[in-house]
């Protein structure tokens, strides 16, 4: 399995899954199709499917014209999303498990940003478009603290410690500012955002992470730390934490 990176718009993550060896691709959260249509036909590729995972117009704007470009391609996403993700007609639910491309999806349902969020776990790779970001995650705009408490720690955090993960957005290196600003002493986050300096500083993706290094890195991953918990003292609970953090990074400049 290969994933090609489209970068998008101003900070958007596209990108191309397809089995090595076949010309079949899925596209995961199209914002632009020029971006799109370039990518496929640089790597000689046919589109066969849309995989969205959440109804911002940022992850779904190009979704009719490729649908009109590539004729009757399933477009997939939460059950809930129907009326706001253009052509969705594959509608799923937590857990739910579909190929295509002939590669093997399954669907988490990860409620917070939005109530209809999904991430596609495929092979040992993770598509979390606003819910998960590296060392960082997406604003509640639709969700409590809980359901992200339980969609980021529970859901994705559970994945093997390996998983690699594609977020939506290349927010990262104000995440890790934000990351030391609550946790100064966390080696990890130090030499994480060392590293993503120099891949920034080439023009390069901080994605893919792992579930492991965001485990290490991300405070939201990391509500029960000492030094997080101290930070926002007075939080009772990790999802108390979950959302002083949030309402923190919410300020953070
Ligand atoms: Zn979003
Ligand atoms: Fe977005």
């Amino acid at each position: 399995m290969r994933v090609v990176i489209v970068p998008c718009l101003a900070d958007n993550y596209t990108y191309l899954i397809h089995q090595e060896g076949r010309r079949e691709a899925v596209v995961v959260d199209p914002a632009d199709a020029g971006p799109v249509l370039a990518a496929l036909e640089t790597h000689g590729l046919e589109l066969v499917a849309i995989l969205d995972t959440h109804h911002h117009w940022d992850h779904v704007g190009a979704n009719e014209e490729l649908c009109q470009r590539f004729g009757g391609l399933p477009v997939y996403g939460h059950a809930s999303d129907a009326g706001r993700i253009p052509m969705l007609n594959q509608k799923l639910a937590h857990d739910d498990r579909f190929e295509v491309a002939g590669l093997s999806f399954s669907a988490l349902h990860v409620p917070g940003h939005t109530s209809g969020a999904l991430a596609y776990v495929t092979g040992d790779a993770v598509f979390t478009g606003d819910t998960l970001f590296v060392a960082g995650c997406g604003r509640l705009f639709e969700g409590t603290p809980a359901q992200m408490y339980e969609s980021l720690n529970d859901k994705l955090g559970a994945l093997p410690e390996a998983t690699r993960v594609y977020s939506g957005h290349e927010y990262t290196q104000a995440n890790l500012r934000f990351a030391l600003s609550v946790e100064p002493d966390n080696q990890a986050v130090r030499a994480k955002a060392d590293r993503v300096a120099a891949l920034r500083a080439r023009g390069e993706p901080s994605v893919p992470s792992t579930v492991g290094e965001e485990k290490a890195t991300n405070p939201f991953l990391r509500c029960e730390s000492t030094a997080i918990r101290q930070k926002v003292a007075g939080a009772a609970t990790p999802v108390d934490v979950l959302a002083r953090l949030r309402a923190l990074k919410d300020d953070f400049q």
